[in-house]
């Protein structure tokens, strides 16, 4: 039995994968605050180039992907799927246990993926430089390494907590080019409103985003660029499901549930989606399951309402599962985890049953990530160790069970600029946290109340 499937770069896809093609129940359209109709392309145009735009709202199939964009995705794709062959014989388990694995991007995440398809579309309609947030460092480093490739100058508001954390994750930005400001910051007006309330913030992603955006929409020249949650993002991921259908069918073998870790919803779109087809069109019945941490619960406990995706309320109102757009996570390791929505296509999914979704506290995940270390030799990025526990516990209820059941995971990044995450975590110095009714309320109060008339 191979331990690993490689794949040719001739077998890097030639197309993304829009799911809203085959969705049973379309996403419902963002709005527009100010007219509480539906936002248009028109709305987006100051954030957005055209082309990123018409994906976003595209519900074509297949979108092909530029010939420019795949031979920088020949850097390091097809990644490698493997057989955990090393876990299962740890948890004696008769599951059959795969793994995609995205840490072998030149960031260590499926992050460039993206990265790639929006920097290039932004330099075809002559965008001089691109602004973002980072959450861990993981958005902010792909990119600025996408960036690079297109000679596009990039700047980067990254969440405070993250900065402090994770210095080199900076310097890897500023080793590809990139411009990297702690957030909240003196900067912008989102930022100096934040500070003024409180100075000693950790600050937050909405409240990154909020800053990104304020700064690119004051150039014409200038634009913004997400990483994750907004639907030509996950399109972009799609890369990932299509390249391990492809290394399932060598292997002889089809998951009856993918797992993977939920932020924004990109990686889980990219692993799911393409084998969601499959449900949708061929009768399978893949089980899909989104983990979250416990201390940020959108799926599990937040309410399907239309709210921001930033912290200043720049962006349209979205339909999504949300915690409201002004909660603030406590400061969990697994920062790509902590933001407060889920992406409108995954969120719809959720609603209709489609896919599933646990929430897991961080000890358990990094008790996974040290076990999947061990035995795997990979260490996870904090946010892929949410995959693993979830992945754990279906191995052992299999056993459990007696079923012999084939799990796929996505290993969507690898931790090794997050050392700091574990030393903590051997030193005893993680908590788990409970999540409250009152955080809730709090999150969701002012929500309610501007739910658009539909
Ligand atoms: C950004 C990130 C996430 C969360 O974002 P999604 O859009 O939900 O994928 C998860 N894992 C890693 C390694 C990340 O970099």
């Amino acid at each position: 039995m191979n331990r690993k499937i490689f794949l040719d770069e001739s077998d890097i896809p030639t197309h993304w994968y829009n799911i809203v093609a085959d969705m049973p129940n379309k996403p419902q359209p963002p709005i527009n605050p100010q007219t509480g109709k539906p936002a248009g392309p028109d709305d987006l145009s100051p954030i957005f180039p055209m082309s990123l735009i018409q994906q976003e709202v595209s519900s074509e199939r297949y979108i092909e992907i530029p010939d420019e964009v795949r031979e920088v995705y020949k850097i390091w794709r097809p990644t490698p799927l493997y057989r955990a062959t090393g876990l299962e014989k740890a948890l004696d388990t008769p599951a059959k246990i795969y793994y995609k694995y995205e840490g072998v991007s030149p960031s260590g995440s499926h992050k460039p993926n993206t990265a790639v398809a929006q920097a290039y579309y932004n330099k075809q309609e002559g965008v001089k430089s691109i602004i973002t947030e980072t959450g861990a460092g993981q958005w902010g480093t792909a990119l600025a390494f996408a960036c690079s490739q297109f000679d596009v100058k990039c700047e980067v508001y990254m969440v405070r907590i993250s900065y402090d954390q994770k210095p080199y994750r900076k310097i890897m930005m500023n080793t590809f080019g990139a411009e990297v400001y702690p957030s909240p910051s003196e900067r912008t007006q989102a930022g100096r409103n934040i500070l003024a309330e409180d100075p000693e913030t950790s600050g937050s992603l909405g409240i990154a985003i909020s800053e990104a955006i304020e700064r690119a929409v004051q150039d014409d020249q200038t634009k913004y660029s997400l990483g994750s949650v907004l639907n030509h993002v996950l399109l972009h991921q799609t890369i990932i499901g299509q390249e391990s259908l492809k290394q399932l069918e060598y292997a002889g073998d089809y998951p009856d549930v993918i797992i993977a870790p939920l932020g924004g919803g990109s990686n889980f779109a990219g692993i799911c989606f393409p084998f969601l087809y499959n449900n949708f069109v061929n009768g399978e019945k893949t089980r899909y399951v989104a983990v979250e941490p416990a201390s940020c619960p959108k799926l599990t406990q937040g309410e399907f309402l239309y709210d921001y995706g930033d912290s200043a309320g720049y962006t349209p109102l979205l339909p999504m599962f949300t915690l409201g757009h002004k909660f603030k996570p406590a400061a969990i390791h697994a920062g790509g985890l902590r933001y407060h929505g889920a992406s409108v296509l995954c969120s719809q999914l959720l609603k209709d049953e489609l896919i599933e979704a646990v929430a897991l506290q961080q000890l358990e995940c990094f008790e996974a990530g040290v076990t999947f270390a061990k035995t795997e030799g990979i260490i996870s990025a904090p946010e892929a160790t949410h995959a693993v526990a979830q992945v754990i516990r279906e191995a052992k209820q299999a056993k459990v069970e007696g079923t012999e059941k084939t799990i796929l995971f996505n290993m969507c990044g690898h931790g090794f600029v997050d050392m700091q995450a574990y030393e903590d975590y051997f030193a005893g110095k993680l908590n788990d946290h409970q999540f409250s009714d009152n955080e809730l309320k709090e999150g969701l109060k002012d929500i309610i109340d501007m739910q658009p008339d539909l």
